[in-house]
C-alpha cells in the first residue's frame, strides 16, 4: 500500500514552484556574511569590498550606534513587552519620535518597526474603497501592497511622467463628484504617493512640480524619503528639503534603517496626522513596539546627522558619489549607461542570467555587488545596483570601477 502524505504533496507542489524560479533566473538565496555590515562584509571567510547596503553614512556597525543600544537594553531590557496602546509606550520610541520631528521640522512623528509597515499602516489608515491613490510605476513593493489592501482604486502614471498624473487627477476628481452607491460618510479623496530617491534605479522625483501639480487637484501628497533622508538636503532632510518644499507635503515617511543605521520606520506629519495614525494605523495599533535598542540607535544617528561629524560624513558621500558618475562618463564607451548623481547608481544589464553572471565575476574579485531582478524591479531590466558609502575611501571606489569595467567584458 502506498499513499502520499498531505505534507509531502505539499512539499513536491512548492519544489516545482522553486524550479520554474530557478528556470527562469529568478531564484534567490541568502547569502551569509559573518561580519557587520560595513566597508567590507566577510563571506566565505574573504573579505569582501560592500557596495550592496543602503547604510549610505556607514552607521550602521558605528561605535556610538552600538553604545546607544546597549545602554537602552540595559535601562529598558530587550523586548518592549506589548504594542504601545496596551503596555505602555517606552521613553526611547518618544525620544526617537521627538527626535525625528525636530529633524524633519515637523509638528509630530510616529515610529512604526519598519518602512513597510508604516506604509501599510499610514495608506490602509487614509484611504478607502471610495478614494483613489495615484502612485509613481517605480515605488516601492510597501507602497504597492498598501494600496491594495485599502481597497482604494489603484492608478499608476508612468516614472514621473506627471502629464499622465495630471490625467488621472482629473478622471478622480470626476469620479469624486459622481454619486456613489455607498453611503460613504465622508467626501472621497486622492492621494498621490511616491518616493524622492527611487530605490532601485537611484533617480529623483521632480518634487517641486508634483507639489504644485497636487495643490491645483487638491489632492493629497505622500512621499516616501527612504533613500532621501540623511543623504540630500543642505542638512540631510531630504529631497523635500532640498527643493525647500517640506511644509506642503501632508506624509513624509521614511525608514530608520537605511542612512540611519538601524531598524523601523517612521511617519512625519502635523499633530494631528500623528493623532490619527495612533488610533487608525494597524500595523501601528496591532504590532509589538520595536525593540528599546533600535529606537535608541535611531536616536542616536539622528544626533550624528545633525553634529559636525554629520556633515563630514554627507560630505565624503558625495565626494564619493561624484568620483563614481565622473568615472561613468568617461567609460561610457565601455557600456556603462549614465545614470542619476546619489548614492545609488545601478548598471543596466537588462537579462537576468547576465546580470548574475557579472556579479558573480565581481565577487571572485573582491567585489560585492547585488544582481537586482525581478520582482524587485520588471522583467528584462536586471542591473548591478552599486551604492556607495561615506565608509568608502576614494581608493575603494576606483576599484570598483576598475573592477566593474573587467568584468563588463
Ligand atoms: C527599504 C524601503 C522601504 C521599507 O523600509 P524597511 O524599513 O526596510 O521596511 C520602503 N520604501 C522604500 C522606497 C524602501 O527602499
Amino acid at each position: 500500500m502506498s499513499f502520499l502524505l498531505p505534507v509531502n504533496a505539499f512539499n513536491e507542489e512548492l519544489t516545482r514552484r522553486i524550479e520554474t524560479l530557478r528556470s527562469q533566473n529568478l531564484y534567490r538565496q541568502l547569502l551569509q556574511i559573518d561580519s557587520p555590515q560595513g566597508r567590507t562584509v566577510q563571506i566565505d571567510g574573504q573579505p569582501c569590498l560592500n557596495f550592496s547596503s543602503n547604510d549610505y553614512l556607514g552607521l550602521a556597525n558605528d561605535p556610538a550606534l552600538k553604545k546607544a543600544a546597549v545602554e537602552a537594553t540595559e535601562k529598558f531590557g530587550a523586548g518592549s513587552g506589548s504594542a504601545r496602546l496596551i503596555a505602555g509606550s517606552l521613553t526611547p520610541h518618544h525620544v526617537l519620535e521627538q527626535k525625528l520631528a525636530t529633524f524633519k521640522k515637523t509638528e509630530a512623528a510616529l515610529a512604526f518597526s519598519s518602512g513597510y509597515a508604516a506604509a501599510l499602516g499610514t495608506i490602509c489608515a487614509l484611504v478607502n474603497n471610495n478614494d483613489v491613490v495615484a502612485v509613481d510605476k517605480l515605488v516601492h513593493a510597501s507602497i504597492v501592497d498598501a494600496v491594495r489592501l485599502s481597497g482604494a482604486k489603484l492608478r499608476v502614471f508612468g516614472h514621473n511622467d506627471f502629464d499622465g498624473l495630471a490625467k488621472i487627477l482629473a478622471w478622480a476628481d470626476k469620479r469624486h463628484k459622481e454619486p456613489s452607491e455607498t453611503t460613504a460618510e465622508r467626501e472621497p479623496r486622492t492621494l498621490i504617493v511616491t518616493e524622492s530617491i527611487f530605490s532601485m534605479d537611484g533617480d529623483r522625483t521632480p518634487l517641486r512640480e508634483l507639489v504644485t501639480l497636487k495643490d491645483s487637484f487638491g489632492a493629497w501628497l505622500m512621499v516616501d524619503e527612504a533613500h532621501g533622508t540623511g543623504v540630500f538636503g543642505a542638512t540631510g532632510r531630504g529631497l523635500a528639503e532640498e527643493y525647500a518644499v517640506a511644509d506642503k507635503i501632508e506624509i513624509q515617511m521614511g525608514t530608520l534603517g537605511k542612512a540611519l543605521g538601524s531598524a523601523g520606520g517612521y511617519i512625519c506629519g502635523s499633530h494631528v496626522l500623528i493623532d490619527y495614525l495612533i488610533n487608525r494605523a494597524r500595523s501601528f495599533v496591532f504590532s509589538t513596539a520595536p525593540v528599546p535598542a533600535a529606537a535608541a540607535a535611531a536616536s542616536a544617528a539622528l544626533d550624528i546627522l545633525q553634529s559636525e561629524r554629520g556633515i563630514t560624513l554627507r560630505k565624503t558621500l558625495w565626494q564619493r558619489i561624484d568620483q563614481f558618475c565622473e568615472a561613468q562618463k568617461k567609460h561610457q564607451a565601455m557600456g556603462m549607461p549614465l545614470t542619476t548623481r546619489g548614492p545609488i547608481l545601478p548598471v543596466m544589464i537588462g537579462d537576468e542570467a547576465k546580470a548574475m553572471e557579472v556579479a558573480h565575476r565581481l565577487r571572485i574579485q573582491g567585489i560585492f555587488v547585488p544582481a537586482v531582478r525581478y520582482p524587485t524591479v520588471a522583467r528584462g531590466q536586471a542591473r548591478l545596483r552599486n551604492t556607495l558609502s561615506a565608509a568608502h575611501s576614494a581608493d575603494d571606489v576606483t576599484k570598483l570601477i576598475d573592477t566593474l569595467n573587467k568584468c563588463l567584458w
